[in-house]
C-alpha cells in the first residue's frame, strides 16, 4: 500500500511506512476509519463503566429501602381481601 503522508510503496501488511515510519491503514482505505481500534475499545470502556454504575447504583438503591428482610414478616399470605362478588 502507499504511504499517505510520503507516497512511500510498502507491503500490504505493513503497518508503518518504511520510509517515513507514519502509522498506515491497513484497511486500505485513505479515510477517517484510522481510529476504529481505540474508538472501540473506549466504547466498550465505557459500557462496563456504565454496567459497573448501574449495578453499584441497584444494590445501594435496593439495600437502602429494604429495611426489614424479605419474606420476614409473615405476610405472604395477602388474601385476606374477599372478593365482592355476591351482591
Ligand atoms: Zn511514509
Amino acid at each position: 500500500m502507499k504511504c499517505d503522508a510520503c507516497g512511500q510503496d510498502n507491503v500490504d501488511n505493513a503497518r508503518r511506512c518504511v520510509r517515513c515510519g507514519s502509522p498506515l491503514n491497513p484497511r486500505g482505505t485513505s479515510g477517517s476509519t484510522q481510529q476504529s481500534g481505540p474508538a472501540m475499545k473506549k466504547i466498550a470502556l465505557i459500557a462496563v463503566i456504565l454496567m459497573i454504575i448501574a449495578a453499584v447504583g441497584f444494590y445501594l438503591i435496593n439495600s437502602g429501602q429494604q429495611g426489614e428482610p424479605l419474606n420476614g414478616g409473615g405476610d405472604v399470605t395477602m388474601e385476606s381481601e374477599a372478593p365482592a362478588s355476591t351482591e
